[in-house]
């Protein structure tokens, strides 16, 4: 028998190897480890590779777990998670590799942050950035024309909850040999698998639907192993990963994407429909209302329902009132994010496009009137009740 480890050592060394088992857990570990060893050199210098796990930053246990499970929603040979959902996007568009001069096509009406990003990845590089309306039809003609390199689209626009039609826009960026770039993060593959509407690459803010209760940020990004691969190349250097705990609670959170999506489509319905009762709320934006601009197009190309956003205007509001909005409600919460279990409500000219300038804003068509809903999985009745009491507040 050896003698028994000094204490100085035992306690570094004792109990690091599970005994032998043949149990499945029924959920992960979380493999916190950021580095592993092997009893075999050769086994070492494989993992160092990416063929094993060696070291957290070149390929970790829970980020793979949760690759497989976005890519099997996805119907996607593979995916790559990312810290965020806007390292997902600019490690998309560093993989374009694009030359100076080239064109980039985003949305006008999009996500501000990532049109702040574009533009500030296009001035770096001197290509030239073209913000479109892609849900109108011009926006086909202009992709002709302009013959961009790269095309981003969102599958439902932020804030406005436009749906522009993927397939077309798909069909127009391949005419002119462009790689499409869908953000799908407003809809989640449960509702939308855009890799077969024609998307190059299918990426999302793991931070919202996907995860669900808004406890860890994320991002990823699915296609072809042809496509995934070098984004894997690239987060090995970059360092841009999702890290062990955020991508077991992701996972966690998508274990329920499907059957909370429905529940949220449901509830989002209900909320947009009540909310219409109220003769200071202007319009209501929600692609399953019969009369929202795309909801043909979102009947088309969604599946089970129309997603858990609503917006909507109260009319001849500023700022300071739809301020005093927020701050009247008593069961939502005034929060800029979305895809929560919680009803969270934001002023949309403040937050998510706080980013765009004012006539940016204008031209996207978002006013200083318009709030909008990420309709929870509380009762329907109890959200529309309070976003109504706190219209009739201020
Ligand atoms: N894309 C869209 C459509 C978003 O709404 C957001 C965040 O709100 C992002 C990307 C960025 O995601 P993250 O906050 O995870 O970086």
């Amino acid at each position: 028998m050896s003698a028994p480890r000094k204490p100085a050592t035992a306690a570094i060394h004792a109990g690091s190897r599970l005994p032998e088992s043949r149990a499945v857990p029924i959920t992960p570990a979380v493999h916190t480890a950021a580095v592993s060893w092997f009893d075999s050199t050769d086994e070492l210098d494989a993992a160092l590779d990416g063929q094993d796990f060696v070291y957290t930053r070149i390929r970790g246990e829970n980020s793979v777990l949760l690759e497989e499970a976005v890519a099997a929603l996805e119907d996607a040979e593979a995916s790559a998670a990312f810290g965020s959902g806007m390292a997902a996007l600019r490690a998309v568009f560093d993989a374009q590799a694009l030359a100076p001069g080239d064109r980039v096509v985003m949305p006008a009406d999009g996500y501000g942050a990532t049109r702040a990003l574009f533009k500030r990845l296009c001035e770096q590089a001197r290509l030239e950035l073209h913000p479109l309306k892609l849900g109108e039809p011009p926006a086909l003609e202009r992709i002709a024309a302009l013959r961009p390199r790269l095309l981003l689209a969102e599958s439902m626009t932020n804030p406005l909850l436009a749906v522009p039609d993927l397939p077309a826009l798909a069909r127009a960026a391949h005419a002119v040999g462009a790689t499409f770039v869908v953000d799908g993060t407003f809809t989640s593959p449960a509702l939308q698998r855009t890799l077969e509407q024609g998307a190059d690459y299918a990426l999302h803010s793991t931070t919202k639907w996907i995860n669900g209760h808004s406890d860890a940020t994320g991002g990823v990004v699915s296609g072809s192993r042809a496509r995934i691969e070098p984004l894997r190349g690239a987060r090995v250097l970059e360092g841009a990963l999702l890290g062990p705990f955020e991508a077991w609670l992701t996972l966690r959170g998508l274990r329920t994407l499907p059957i909370r999506m429905a529940a949220h489509c449901t509830n989002a319905l209900h909320v947009a429909r009540r909310l219409r009762e109220h003769g200071r709320i202007s319009r209501v934006l929600y692609p399953g209302l019969p009369d929202h601009p795309d909801h043909a197009t979102a009947k088309a190309l969604l599946r089970g329902g129309f997603g858990g956003m609503v917006a909507f205007e109260i009319a001849g509001a500023g700022r300071a009132e739809c301020f005093r909005f927020l701050e009247a409600l008593k069961l939502c919460r005034p929060a800029p994010s979305l895809g929560d279990v919680t009803t969270l409500v934001m002023h949309a000219a403040s937050a998510s496009a706080r980013r765009l300038t004012p006539e940016e804003r204008a031209a996207a068509g978002i006013g200083e009137n318009l709030i909008r809903v990420s309709v929870g999985l509380e009762d329907p009745d109890d959200v529309a009740e309070d976003l109504l009491q706190a219209v009739r507040r201020p």
